[in-house]
């Protein structure tokens, strides 16, 4: 479905508030002065497939970090020229070995470090994260250091208003 990019982007951020806040951990939203820029663009999104990636970056964001002082933050940031938009989700967790990093988004994979936060995991929540984002033509990744946390920037196209017909701005008369 078309979407209104900031709407999409504030359904984003209430939704992962509550479910930062299932886990008991500190929520840290999106300063939406920046998000001004992204009116009047759009994006395609499957939004149950697109909860579904933010909900597993959540919980495993939840699972490295302790309820004591886990902060995970939410951040969107537009870039017109590129025709995208990067949202991030950061925790002040226990990081992600480098020799890992570039394995993590493979089916199957764990650190072997991570049985211990997470013994029951199948390593499959970040393999078909990627398989969804690349679906909607974006892409994946992250960064992280060990002991001061990881994030995940997620990236997707956006395409102006006026190159598609959204209802709700129709009613107010074809400005367009
Ligand atoms: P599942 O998602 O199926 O429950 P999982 O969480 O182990 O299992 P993935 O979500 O694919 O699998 O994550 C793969 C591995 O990446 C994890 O086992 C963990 O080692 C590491 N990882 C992912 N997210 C984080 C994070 N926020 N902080 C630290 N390590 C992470
Ligand atoms: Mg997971």
């Amino acid at each position: 479905t078309a979407v209104n990019v900031r709407r999409w982007v504030e359904q984003v951020e209430r939704r992962c508030q509550f479910n930062v806040e299932q886990h008991n951990r500190r929520f840290r939203g999106i300063n939406h002065g920046k998000l001004d820029e992204a009116d009047g663009w759009m994006c395609y999104i499957d939004r149950d497939r697109m909860d579904q990636v933010f909900s597993n970056l959540i919980s495993n964001a939840a699972k490295y970090t302790t309820e004591a002082d886990g902060e995970i933050a939410l951040g969107a940031h537009v870039h017109l020229d590129e025709r995208h938009i990067v949202i991030k989700i950061t925790d002040n967790g226990t990081g992600i070995d480098q020799e890992d990093l570039p394995y993590i988004f493979d089916r199957f994979y764990k650190q072997a470090s991570s049985s211990r936060y997470n013994p029951h995991g199948t390593g499959l929540g970040l393999a078909i994260a990627k398989e969804i984002v690349e679906t909607h033509k974006g892409a994946i990744s992250v960064e992280s250091d060990q002991n001061v946390g990881t994030t995940f920037s997620i990236k997707l196209p956006i395409t102006q208003q006026s190159v598609i017909e959204e209802p709700e701005q129709n009613k107010e008369g074809e400005s367009l």
